[in-house]
């Protein structure tokens, strides 16, 4: 067991009270200001610039930290632990195995000793020394949470390999990084950065995977399955093929996206992993080949990017844009539809709407604008299209109820306004995200869910008819009788609710 160090922890003052739940959730500022106090500036700056808030503070979406700990999950050979509080750890656990981890998450409990003493540290860096099997793992993850944030956990005096397992220790606060969509790249770039330094430091290992011989593009976003083969196709007349998705599945492939001759920000929200890109030297491209027009102007820049000639450029686009058109007009979309999402590929999909003809009002998404979405939100905006970054709830529910579309797409609870205001409409992560969206593949298989849905509507009119205002309001739940209103007893609680109140603010001023 190595020799305890001298480690600058100070523990949060959530930390005194009873329970660990206290963290983001409920106070960031709070939580940001111990962690500046922890020696955690220079972290929360980083964040502060990579990933800009406002209009408002934080959009209302899943703990960020699940971003980071799915990237951790979803690559072979590697340990994704966590350090915080149990609540966080069961939520974030819980999840993950909701979205299919196969894969168990590691967990280093503290309570209030060990984080005062500094114990826990000691313990993180005892399991990470029990974790690192070189014949098992590449790289074990740990990332701390909010309230190991806030104390100043310092992952940073982690050995960076034991026994050739790379550790990578980051904080993901929720204080600090708005939206799990920003920490997948929290993870992404810190990792690109190790293997960079790896590349720098000498020769690195191939990667197994390897099956091209052309110059890649890198496709940074998570996307589904059949995109990166369709880029591909639109690729081979230039000469280029695709290259890995970052996150990456595997540490080696981590070699071959930096080893690209172009990188697409299919999800234009990666600001740290395009810092690393920036000083690898390569190029980084905004948009994806979605529609038409989108497909022609990414295909455009993608081969200047890459340095391929102007009639190779021309060949791609010729062999693919009549096929995209042609799945287009096969497929129209009739309808409004508002759209509002956290996945980051929120423009993407309202361009490829636009162009299969649907009335898209409004188009909100929960990640920053960054200089990789401007073409995006230049195009819809030019078609009429209201783009919203950082956008709220309330922000998308009234679009929706200004709109009146024919179709809402978005998040759980925009979803469930929607049906309740007998509006059909798709949640976006599962239904939407999860097909193809790039060249005719997209434009096909949007079509048909997006259709299928608007037809809906009369279903959704018969049942409102059929159950008026049965479940609504105060009459929701199971009754055996017709529910009674007693206002007198809400008056009552009001007059006390005001009186503690009032004796609050006296005994503040006393
Ligand atoms: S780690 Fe996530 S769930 Fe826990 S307090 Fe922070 S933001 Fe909330």
């Amino acid at each position: 067991m190595n020799k305890p160090i001298d480690i600058p922890i100070k523990v949060v003052n959530a930390m005194s009270g009873a329970s660990q739940s206290v963290g983001a959730c409920g106070a960031p500022a709070e939580m940001a200001s111990a962690a500046r106090g922890a020696g955690k500036t220079e972290t929360l700056n980083q964040y502060a610039a990579d990933y800009p808030k406002g209009p408002h503070d934080q959009p209302q979406s899943m703990c960020p930290a699940f971003g980071s700990l799915r990237v951790g999950l979803r690559m072979r050979r590697t340990a994704t632990i966590l350090s915080g509080s149990a609540c966080c750890v069961y939520g974030l656990t819980f999840t993950s195995h909701f979205y299919g981890a196969r894969r168990s998450v590691g967990y280093v409990p503290f309570n209030s000793e060990t984080l005062v003493t500094g114990k826990l540290f000691e313990d993180i860096r005892e399991s990470v020394h029990a974790q690192a099997d070189p014949g098992k793992y590449d790289a074990i993850v740990i990332i701390n949470l909010c309230v190991p944030t806030a104390s100043g956990v310092p992952l940073q005096l982690l050995p960076k390999e034991i026994n050739g397992v790379r550790v990578i220790g980051i904080d993901v606060p929720g204080f600090g990084v708005p939206t799990h969509a920003e920490a997948k790249d929290v993870l992404a770039g810190a990792m690109l950065k190790f293997a960079r330094e790896e590349i720098m430091a000498g020769p690195v290992q191939a990667p197994k995977n390897r099956v091209t011989d052309k110059p890649t593009i890198t496709l940074l976003g998570e996307m589904f399955p059949a995109d990166p083969v369709g880029i591909g196709m639109m690729l081979a007349p230039m000469g280029l093929a695709a290259g890995p998705v970052v996150p990456t599945r595997e540490w080696r492939e981590l070699y071959t996206a930096l080893d690209c001759a172009a990188v697409a920000a299919i999800h234009p929200f990666y600001t740290a992993s395009i810092r690393e890109f920036d000083a690898a030297g390569r190029k980084v491209v905004g948009s994806a080949p979605v529609g038409v027009e989108g497909t022609e102007g990414w295909l455009q820049t993608i081969g200047v990017a890459a340095g391929v000639a102007q009639e190779k450029i021309d060949a791609a686009k010729n062999a693919m844009l009549p096929a995209i058109k042609g799945a287009l007009s096969k497929m129209p979309i009739k309808g409004r539809i508002s759209m509002s999402g956290y996945e980051g590929s929120e423009l993407l999909v309202a361009r490829l709407l636009v162009e299969s003809g649907a009335d898209v009002r409004y188009v909100g998404t929960a990640c920053p604008r960054t200089q990789w979405s401007d073409s995006d939100r230049e195009w819809l905006e030019a078609k009429g299209v209201h783009v919203q970054f950082r956008a709220s709830l309330e922000q998308d529910l009234d679009a929706m109820n200004e709109f009146q579309p024919d179709l809402a797409i978005g998040t759980t609870p925009v979803v469930q306004a929607a049906k309740q205001a007998s509006i059909p409409a798709l949640y976006f992560t599962n239904l939407i995200s999860a097909r193809p969206l790039m060249g005719p593949a997209g434009a096909g298989s949007l079509a048909q869910v997006i259709n299928a849905a608007i037809a809906n509507k009369s279903r959704f009119d018969q049942m409102e008819a059929f159950f008026n205002d049965v479940g609504a309001g105060d009459t929701a739940g199971v009754w055996e009788e017709l529910p009674k209103a007693h206002p007198e007893f809400r008056d009552m609680t009001r007059r006390q609710l005001a009186k503690m109140q009032k004796a609050r603010k006296a005994e503040e001023m006393g």
